[in-house]
């Protein structure tokens, strides 16, 4: 069982996540920001979380920009979707692509690239990866029993953007069917915005119409935004 806390950070509104596992204490960070602001919202926590590893869902700047900061505080075992290696690598010049030249990020330490299927043990608790490709080429998701933290793949009420110089729609449209096979009762913490449900979002979701046309799930038609929609 994990507890669960929210960081909102930095200048997009990044959700980055302090995950605990309640039988032994131990913690991961999920996501950074790109700033330093977590680093101090997190010393600010008492008592001082037992930070074991840094899980990064992809690397765009928000999500990724401030890990050298976190790992000078937390030296501990940092994991990336190894399929983002192309992305990661472009963090030093992705501010400048953003307008904001003046932010110097560094790539940091990656100490596994990992893939699809991949499992961690937080303690008492198994995270495992799923591989959810097209809003990068290596976004993905961590989930244990009760939750799932998805990154840019989906929000509640939108899916993550494919239209940045390496994502990849195709992709994004079977990575959403892999995703949404998954149990309906995850609680769903989007990268940005409110939580949701996999099950509320199958249901409602504007940009999910063609999953509920193929699984014969009523609810509005929806959006179609790519082939295949
Ligand atoms: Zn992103």
């Amino acid at each position: 069982m994990l507890d669960v806390r929210c960081f909102t950070v930095g200048m997009f509104g990044v959700n980055t996540w302090l995950l605990t596992d309640r039988a032994t204490g131990r913690a991961a960070i999920v996501d950074t920001g790109e700033s330093d602001e977590l680093v101090q919202r997190l010393q600010a926590v008492s008592p001082a979380p037992d930070v074991a590893m840094i899980l990064l869902t992809h690397t765009h700047l928000d999500h990724a920009g401030a890990l050298p900061l976190l790992q000078e505080v937390w030296d501990v075992p940092t994991y990336m979707p190894a399929k983002d290696q192309p992305l990661f690598a472009t963090l030093p010049h992705q501010a400048a692509m953003f307008g904001m030249p003046h932010l110097a990020l560094q790539c940091g330490r990656i100490d596994h690239a990992i893939d699809d299927g991949f499992a961690v043990d937080l303690g008492a608790t198994t995270l495992r990866f799923l591989s959810t490709p097209g809003h990068t080429p290596g976004q993905g998701c961590w989930f244990d029993d009760t939750h799932i933290f998805v990154g840019d793949t989906l929000f509640a009420g939108s899916i993550g953007r494919t239209d940045f110089p390496m994502s990849d729609p195709a992709l994004q449209v079977e990575s959403l069917r892999r995703l949404l096979d998954l149990p309906g009762h995850l609680v769903v913490h989007s990268g940005h915005g409110p939580d949701t449900t996999l099950a509320h979002e199958l249901a409602t979701n504007p940009f999910l119409g063609f999953l509920r046309r193929e699984r014969g799930i009523p609810g509005p038609p929806g959006l179609r935004w790519a082939p295949g929609t």
